[in-house]
């Protein structure tokens, strides 16, 4: 079982599109099956309009699933983790304001800044107490490799910090929500995105700690957009909504089956064309540039 995991803050862009596809084509090239979850569980960032919204952008895309979820709908079970966790010993509250730990300007792997651990005497029995962020102790290296073969190994606690579990505005945060769906759904392969490769020793650690199996990993290429004189991961320039009105779904399926390496041309073709031949060696490793014009995307090879 494969997941692809978005989350729903915005429209479908190309950069998500390719993340799908690289998904989906996964999964279905070994005639395994693959599971669309919505990770909603932002309230400044998440609406329910959005997620309908991406569920109907990646199916106009082509891609279909086995199985259709929302995070906002397992609360329970995410609670019952950190119960679980609270037991263990392992929780507990952190005061540190977001400036205080930005000052200890220790940069993390994550592109983020490393927390120091500082509250990790305050444990609590009760999470559900805690007005301020819930944190879980993590002690030790982790060792993990990607599929590729790229050693994702960490000593969490140092390179980024005990992770916050439970946010301040009460949302379970991502690494907990995603280890506990990818365990409840069977997920027996994570692909997705390089920019999350950092925090698989995270995801690593809390499967251990709630006694969960640990799925193979493999990280892929990044869409990347100009932003001013910098390059960052396609995000803002051009969402489905608008992308659809300048190519039909074939189309940009070719543009992105080009761009990723599957296919030598970028001739219109459709996710199912891709299956055959799909494979890793294939995959272009480099990050790739791809240009909004305002009407077409310009892709403008390796990063
Ligand atoms: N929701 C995360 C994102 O869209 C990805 C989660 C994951 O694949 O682990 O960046
Ligand atoms: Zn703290």
């Amino acid at each position: 079982m494969n997941r692809f995991a978005p989350s729903t803050t915005g429209r479908a862009h190309p950069g998500t599109l390719l993340a799908a596809l690289l998904c989906w084509l996964d999964a279905r090239s070994r005639g395994a099956e693959v599971a669309l979850r919505m990770e909603d569980l932002d309230p400044q960032r998440c609406t329910p309009a959005l997620a309908t919204a991406m569920g109907e952008d990646l199916a106009w895309f082509g891609l279909d699933w086995d199985q259709v979820s929302v995070q906002s709908s397992h609360q329970a079970r995410y609670h019952a983790a950190l119960d679980r966790l609270a037991d263990a010993g392992l929780l507990y509250a952190c005061t540190c304001s977001r400036s205080r730990i930005k000052a200890l300007a220790r940069p993390a792997a994550d592109g983020g800044f490393a927390y120091d651990n500082a509250c990790r005497d305050a444990a609590v029995s009760d999470w559900r107490q805690v007005a301020g962020a819930v944190r879980m102790r993590l002690d030790g290296a982790i060792s993990i490799r990607d599929e590729d073969g790229t050693d994702l190994g960490q000593d969490v606690a140092v390179a980024m910090g005990d992770p916050v579990l439970r946010r301040r505005d009460g949302a379970v945060a991502y690494h907990l929500a995603s280890v506990v769906d990818d365990a409840a759904s069977g997920v027996t392969r994570v692909v997705r995105g390089r920019d999350l490769a950092a925090s698989t020793a995270i995801q690593v650690a809390v499967q251990r700690a709630l006694g969960l199996r640990t799925p193979v990993y493999r990280h892929h290429l990044l869409v990347l957009e100009r932003r001013g004189t910098k390059l960052a991961k396609f995000h803002g320039a051009v969402g489905a909504d608008v992308l659809c009105e300048h190519y039909g779904s074939a189309q940009l399926c070719g543009i992105l089956a080009h761009l990723s390496g599957l296919r030598d041309s970028a001739a219109a073709c459709h996710p199912h064309d891709l299956i055959a031949d799909f494979s890793w060696d294939r995959v272009r490793v480099r990050d790739q540039v791809l240009d909004w014009t305002g009407s077409d995307l310009v892709w403008g090879g390796d990063e």
